[in-house]
């Protein structure tokens, strides 16, 4: 296929082909990013992306859905078994789409919405002003405690008590910790709130048994399907069956037309190679990866938004290093390591040069990383913090990091023994 692209289009050939370079030149730290499998990148770019097919298995507005039917039911039941659910939908486009869908399912505009402040961690559709999420639905945010930086369940009690909110929304785009569903549950319970609990960054934990799961304690659950679950780009909700249809129809065609099919298909080999042994061992491998790069930065003085983590992701607060964070991302990713900044609890900067940065180790477990190079990474992050004026340094520092990606090239055709067990559709249903 790419050797089609060369030739019909040798712009974009080559910048896919850079693109590809820099991928597997860099230690990718991102901790929403990360590499998906031969077998996923082709089911994405497979002859799937010229179907439409608006509607839901058996229940399609157009003609020809003979093995579109068969492929988004084996989606569904993949994504109902790993995370014992009743209910799937697969469609939404991303994980952003997906939370409108799980609030317009649910609630009507006007009404209030409760979730994480963005810069204690939470996600833009969780009621941020800046979003739509604020603008249709009357938004109030609890933060983490500024000193602990992890959610205060008290705090969160109370201001259901005084906001009588339709929904409590739990789930972060940039928390260290676990999460207690369960005890999201219980105060959305006492106040007569649903509840939707956004597992966008921690599905593939989640799955794997290494993190509790909001599918018992959550009136819906939404998540993306390319952070820790190692899928292509796109969304899904998860859902009791006394919801179903409300999902259902608040995705198709409450906000949005054709599902976008060639996605679909990824998704469903996505959900098989998270049904296996060596994904639960990936999974666990990068919350070792995190912890030990979390312990040796706090080695080398750096302060880290409480004191640790317990799952793929680490945020650094920089106020002790006397950098801020984009100047920092900016000299590590000179240096071939690419992070994000992002604001800190307690940080009064604004989102665009904020005094945090935030990384974790989805992308790098892929690539068959360790402790071993845990500590590489956490010297190279620190030689760069103590010489960020200096190019010189950035330049070596550079130089180590492409060798050290030189011995753990990007799995391009590394496919999971899960996906073996894929049966091609002739041989029928599920
Ligand atoms: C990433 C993320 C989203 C949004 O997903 P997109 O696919 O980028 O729209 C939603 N919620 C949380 C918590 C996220 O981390």
């Amino acid at each position: 296929m790419l050797s089609a692209l060369e030739q019909y289009d040798p712009q974009i050939y080559e910048l896919i082909r850079q693109e590809m370079a820099r991928q597997n030149g860099s230690i990718r730290m991102i901790p929403s990013e990360n590499y998906v499998s031969q077998a996923v990148m082709l089911a994405t770019g497979s002859w799937l992306t010229n179907k439409y097919s608006e509607g839901y298995p058996g229940k399609r507005y157009y003609e020809g859905q003979q093995v579109t039917d068969l492929i988004e039911s084996v989606a569904l039941e993949r994504a109902k078994k790993i995370f014992k659910a009743d209910h799937a939908n697969v469609q939404p486009y991303s994980g952003s789409v997906a939370n409108l869908g799980a609030y317009n399912a649910l609630i009507n505009p006007g009404d209030t919405i409760m979730g994480l402040e963005l810069s204690s961690g939470g996600h833009l559709t969780h009621g941020s002003k800046s979003s739509i999420t604020s603008k249709i639905f009357n938004a109030v945010n609890y933060s983490v405690n500024p000193e602990t930086g992890m959610l205060d369940f008290n705090v969160i009690e109370e201001m259901a008590k005084k906001h009588k909110p339709q929904i409590i929304i739990s789930g972060t785009t940039a928390y260290p910790r676990k999460i207690e569903f369960d005890k999201f549950e219980q105060i959305a319970k006492s106040v007569g709130a649903y509840h939707v609990s956004d597992i966008a960054h921690i599905s593939g934990l989640v799955v794997a048994g290494l993190h509790q799961s909001p599918v018992p304690y959550a009136d819906i659950v939404s998540t993306t399907t390319h952070k820790t679950l190692r899928g292509p780009r796109g969304g899904m909700l998860l859902c009791k069956a006394e919801h179903a249809a409300k999902v259902d129809k608040a995705i198709f065609p409450g906000q949005q037309g054709g599902p976008h099919m060639h996605t679909i298909t990824a998704i469903a080999v996505a959900l098989a190679e998270a049904d296996t042994l060596e994904f639960i061992e990936y999974a666990k491998q990068i919350i070792k990866n995190a912890s030990r790069l979390a312990e040796k930065l706090m080695e080398y003085g750096f302060k880290l938004v409480s004191n640790g983590t317990d799952n793929h992701l680490i945020l650094i607060d920089l106020r002790n290093k006397g950098i801020v964070g984009k100047k920092f991302a900016k000299a590590l990713d000179r240096a071939r390591i690419v992070s994000n900044f992002n604001t800190v609890p307690g940080d009064d900067a604004s989102p665009f040069n904020p005094n945090g940065l935030r990384i974790g180790t989805p992308a790098i477990t892929t690539r068959g990383m360790k402790e071993e190079q845990m500590d590489k990474i956490a010297e190279f992050m620190n030689r760069i913090a103590e010489n960020i004026d200096k190019e010189s340094v950035i330049e070596q520092v550079n130089r180590e990091v492409l060798l050290l990606c030189s011995e753990f090239p990007v799995p391009a055709h590394f496919t999971m023994p899960g996906s073996k067990k894929i049966r091609p559709i002739s041989e029928g249903t599920l």
